[in-house]
């Protein structure tokens, strides 16, 4: 009985593992279609310089446009995508699709900016990825280089295969970045055998900055030890201008968070180009 209502009690966190079979069908059925049918976009959130407040780069993050749901997030759909093999199809229409909408702003407007796309383990292990990432890139007059995959920790320390798909991806002149950085089975060992280009610090150390000592020590050290091996790290989850503040002060050179912007439609996105800096919105005399 205890089991009972302890698995009762899961359905609200985690619905699409547990959902009952019914409307797990029809979610699946949906879900092919959604690939099938183009409901699928993308959405860009600015990674930001947070010494000069201007842009550095997009983060693109997939959205589900369910024609009776409206526009969802990847919490409900991305679970049971990977359960039923279809995440790599996801993330290979998420890669033209980004590439092909950044390529639409013109290159010069954009040449400085990198580009993140998030890739699932399956992904990953896909022998495939490189060449489609490197195409999808050149097609949209992209140089591979700016396009930046952004990987998950146990994908790095659960396969066997993960050195090979690294070595592949590098030898196409993409870049990669493990996400959620110390959120799970980071270990120093994994960046001293597993050459990646760049890091980001998982958003639950930000959200601590403020009050925990610990979590500052923690950023500061990440951050210097990104400098000193050449990684370009990034603090996610940038909510407030004291969050900012903390995280410049532990000497992380970038971030990314509701603070500067939701992700927001590629329309959008593209209207930031113009936008100086972020600076501007920063409380007075806090510009640097
Ligand atoms: P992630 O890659 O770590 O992306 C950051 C997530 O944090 C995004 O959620 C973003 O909207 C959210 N976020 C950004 N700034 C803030 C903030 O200041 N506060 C808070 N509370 N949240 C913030 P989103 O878009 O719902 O995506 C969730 C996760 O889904 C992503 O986490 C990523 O792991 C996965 N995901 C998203 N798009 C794709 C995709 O195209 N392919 C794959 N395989 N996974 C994806
Ligand atoms: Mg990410
Ligand atoms: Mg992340
Ligand atoms: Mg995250």
């Amino acid at each position: 009985e205890a089991k009972r209502q302890g698995r009762g009690r899961s359905v609200a966190f985690e619905p699409s593992f547990h959902i009952q079979a019914a409307a797990r069908f029809s979610l699946e059925r949906d879900l092919r279609r959604a690939i099938a049918e183009d409901e699928l976009r993308v959405h860009f959130q600015p990674i930001v310089d947070l010494a000069s407040g201007e842009l550095a780069g997009f983060e693109s993050l997939v959205r589900w446009q369910d024609p009776v749901r409206g526009l969802l997030a990847p919490f409900h759909f991305l679970p049971l995508a990977e359960e039923l093999g279809l995440v790599a199809e996801i993330d290979s229409w998420v890669l033209d699709a980004t590439c092909r909408e950044i390529g639409t702003w013109g290159a010069d407007s954009n040449a400085f900016l990198t580009i993140s796309v998030n890739c699932s383990d399956q992904t990953f292990l896909r022998e495939s990825l490189a060449e489609r990432a490197r195409s999808a890139a050149e097609a949209a007059g992209i140089s591979p280089d700016r396009l930046v995959l952004e990987l998950t920790e146990r994908a790095l320390v659960e396969s066997n295969a993960a050195a090979g798909a690294l070595d592949r991806l590098r030898n196409h002149g993409l870049k990669l970045s493990i996400d959620d950085f110390g959120s799970g089975y980071s270990s120093l060992g994994l960046l001293h055998r597993l050459p990646v280009d760049a890091l980001k610090i998982d958003r639950s150390f930000v959200s601590d900055l403020e009050n925990s000592a610990q979590a500052r020590a923690i950023v500061r050290a990440v951050s210097d030890l990104a400098k000193e091996i050449g990684l370009r790290v990034t603090a996610e989850g940038i909510e407030t201008f004291a969050q900012l503040q903390a995280v410049r002060d532990a000497g992380c050179p970038l971030g990314q968070g509701y603070y500067f912007s939701r992700p927001v439609p590629p329309e959008a996105a593209a209207r930031m180009l113009s936008q100086p800096t972020w600076q501007a919105h920063w409380p007075p005399g806090t510009r640097v």
